[in-house]
């Protein structure tokens, strides 16, 4: 989805408009930096006027229509009639720290397709393993994701990891840990959890 090139509409006037408006608590990103920053993942990046109600369904082109989001949060963002909408979606994903929104999505992704949370795992993982999530470890698993996220960034080529990537960064952080420290993973919960399909959940 590319910004068209006719919207008179500038990012100054739409985050004039929006941070008399709109309370910055609910979002990734404060009003003093949302210049710069998207307004649904709070990363600092080249931003696209997207239109709220789209203008190809008579959305206007005028700040009250129009919000700041980066190329990958503009294509997965709601296109429809109702103005509310679109802060709905936003303010659903807000975090509170810069640079941990894809992250923090990456770890959705490894939740719904392990059935269980990363954080669990990685628990279970140390406890099993005797050990305590101190520097050491810490610093052993930014190794092995720095150098996933490497292999991952060259084998694709894409500007971006996607959450199914990052899903899979985590869950290859776990499998070297238990490796490394001989313990078993995954565990014999994760084959005893429900295996109810994810479509019957929604
Ligand atoms: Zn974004």
């Amino acid at each position: 989805m590319s910004e068209r090139k006719s919207i008179k509409t500038t990012i100054s006037q739409a985050v004039d408009y929006w941070s008399k408006r709109i309370d910055e608590c609910g979002l990734s990103v404060d009003w003093a930096e949302a210049h710069t920053h998207c307004w649904r993942c709070g990363c600092e990046r080249n931003l696209e006027r997207c239109h709220i109600i789209p203008d190809s369904q008579g959305g206007e082109d005028a700040p009250r229509n129009i919000v700041l989001l980066c190329k990958r949060c503009h294509a997965d963002g709601p296109n429809v009639t109702d103005p509310e909408i679109m802060w709905d979606w936003i303010k659903a994903y807000s975090v509170p720290f810069y640079d941990t929104f894809w992250s923090i999505l990456g770890m959705k992704e490894y939740q719904f397709i392990y059935k269980t949370s990363y954080a669990k795992d990685l628990a279970d993982i140390l406890a099993a393993a005797n050990l305590e999530a101190d520097d050491q470890v810490l610093g052993e698993i930014k190794e092995i994701i720095h150098e996933e996220m490497g292999k991952a960034g060259v084998h694709f080529g894409h500007p971006y990891l996607n959450t199914a990537t990052m899903a899979g960064i985590n869950r290859i952080v776990l499998k070297t840990l238990a490796e490394k420290y001989n313990v078993e993973f995954p565990t014999k919960r994760e084959e005893t959890l429900p295996t109810t399909p994810w479509w019957i959940q929604c």
